[in-house]
């Protein structure tokens, strides 16, 4: 077993929308900067790859707008939320910022494979099938971080600043937690996520179709190629009563849901299911370490039926390039706090909406009340969705 040592101004771990999306900041900017992730890509991601139309003015500066446009997804004017009664609410994607251009249905694995190229392009040295496993600290300062390869060789990343990007699994912070012997509370697994490409999906092209069923939500919206995404969330009680299948839990559980029984019954599956646990949703635990940083899901996990998860990430970023830029590397704890203050800041009130929301998302009878009772009012609406998203500046 080979041991190298590989040193950079920054290390960041994980190469998601978060990760890549800083790294090109980074790397324009001239710093030296290295990234690692687990996966070799393209690779397929769960999610609901709906890319909000926020997004798109940030991966225009981030410059890979047009090769992701090349990919050739579907552009989303409207998301219909259908209760499991068969009421509804149109949200326009014009409610947004950016929304005129509507926001964009596309695959992760090639939204995510672009991403890193343009990291790439931008100069960051990247490192796939390469999975960060340990950590050295020194005080309150992270040293060095092991990752191993895919051969099964260990590499020592050493750098000035570490981020950790690697999604809700929060790697770096939980491997610190370790070493400082922080007893994890055991997490109860709420809810679990599932994923997959459908063919011959009953949908109307540039429509994100969101279904309530007993115990959880699903969304429906076309990516490139003719192919749709079902993504669905569902309490982790329903799941172990459908035996963890979720061709089951879609027979039994969201075809409760007349249209997303109309548009999946004769639908294809074109890809195995993927599947996650979700323990929770909000904010994550800081890890204390004055050199290391979370960005993305890492930082605060956003519920996915705002559709905005992948805006919240690639905002981290934006902020974190822009408090390093202010900062210097040499003064690594006020790029910290600083960073900090201004995610808190940006981000407080849509998570906070958001908790209130969550209690209707998995009740049915919560949110067929308040689709009946909001349906026909664009005021209201439009300002509960703009509850959902970073303040609009005109
Ligand atoms: C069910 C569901 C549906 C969603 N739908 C949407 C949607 O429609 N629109 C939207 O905007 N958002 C959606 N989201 C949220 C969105 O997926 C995330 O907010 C977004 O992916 C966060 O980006 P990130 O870069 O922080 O993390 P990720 O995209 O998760 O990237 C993390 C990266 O870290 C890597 N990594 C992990 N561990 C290691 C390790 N040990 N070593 C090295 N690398 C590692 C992973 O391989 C991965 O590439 C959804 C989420 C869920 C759960």
């Amino acid at each position: 077993m080979t041991s190298k040592t590989v040193k950079s101004d920054v290390l960041i771990v994980g190469a998601g929308v978060a990760g890549c999306g800083l790294a090109i900041r980074l790397a324009r900017a001239g710093l030296d900067t290295a990234v690692i992730d687990k996966d070799k890509f393209p690779r397929h991601k769960l999610c609901g790859e709906f890319v909000s139309p926020e997004c798109i003015a940030e991966l225009e500066s981030l410059g890979v707008m047009e090769s992701i446009e090349a990919i050739g997804g579907d552009r989303i004017r409207e998301t219909v939320f259908h209760s499991l009664r068969g009421r509804s609410v149109t949200v326009p994607s014009d409610y947004f910022s950016n929304g005129s251009q509507g926001a964009i249905g596309v695959s992760r694995s090639g939204m995510d494979h672009q991403l890193i190229k343009g990291a790439s392009n931008a100069g960051a040295e990247i490192f796939e099938e390469m999975r960060a496993s340990d950590i050295e600290l020194d005080g309150s300062n992270v040293k060095r971080v092991i990752a191993k390869d895919a051969i099964g060789d260990h590499i020592r990343f050493e750098s000035q600043l570490f981020v950790d990007a690697t999604g809700r699994s929060r790697v770096l912070g939980n491997l610190v937690d370790r070493k400082n012997e922080k007893q994890r509370k055991r997490q109860q697994i709420g809810h679990v996520a599932f994923k997959a490409h459908f063919r011959d999906v009953v949908l109307q092209k540039g429509v994100c179709e969101i279904y309530f069923f007993e115990g959880g939500y699903g969304g429906l919206s076309f990516v490139e190629d003719g192919a749709a995404n079902h993504c669905f969330l569902i309490d982790a009680g329903v799941v172990r009563n459908n035996g963890g299948d979720p061709d089951l839990l879609l027979k039994n559980v969201i075809f409760e849901n007349r249209k997303a029984k109309e548009a999946l019954i004769s639908a294809d599956r074109t890809m195995e299911w993927m599947a996650v646990a979700i323990p929770g949703f909000g904010k994550q635990r800081t890890s204390g370490i004055d050199n290391l940083i979370a960005v993305g899901d890492s930082r605060a996990f956003i519920d996915p039926f705002t559709g905005s998860g992948m805006l919240m990430a690639l905002e981290s970023g934006q902020l974190l390039a822009s408090a390093v830029e202010r900062g210097g590397l040499h003064h690594v704890r006020e790029i910290r706090d600083l960073y900090s203050s201004e995610h808190s800041k940006a981000t407080r009130k849509r998570l906070l909406t958001c908790r209130v929301m969550r209690r209707l998302a998995f009740s049915p009878t919560l949110s067929e009340a308040v689709i009946a009772s909001i349906g026909s009012s664009r005021t209201l609406v439009e300002r509960i969705a703009s509850l959902t998203r970073p303040v609009r500046s005109h």
